[in-house]
């Protein structure tokens, strides 16, 4: 792949800002438009659809409980 090559695989792989998790600091794959928040006011995130996930089981378990393994 050349450096031109490369540079357009990442203008179409990662539009805009490129966007890290916060939970786990890896790319969320998405960009400002279609970002995931867990909360509804959107209190955490940007996140990876993984961390997404847990954030919302997080809160829709009853505090203290332990998600099922
Ligand atoms: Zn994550």
């Amino acid at each position: 792949m050349t450096q031109s090559e490369h540079e357009a695989w990442n203008a179409r792989n990662f539009p805009g800002t490129r966007q890290l998790c916060e939970q786990c600091g890896e790319p969320t794959g998405r960009c400002e438009d279609d970002s995931l928040y867990a909360n509804d006011d959107g209190e955490i995130g940007p996140l990876c659809e993984e961390c997404w996930h847990t954030a919302n089981a997080q809160v829709d378990a009853p505090s203290g409980a332990r998600s099922a393994e």
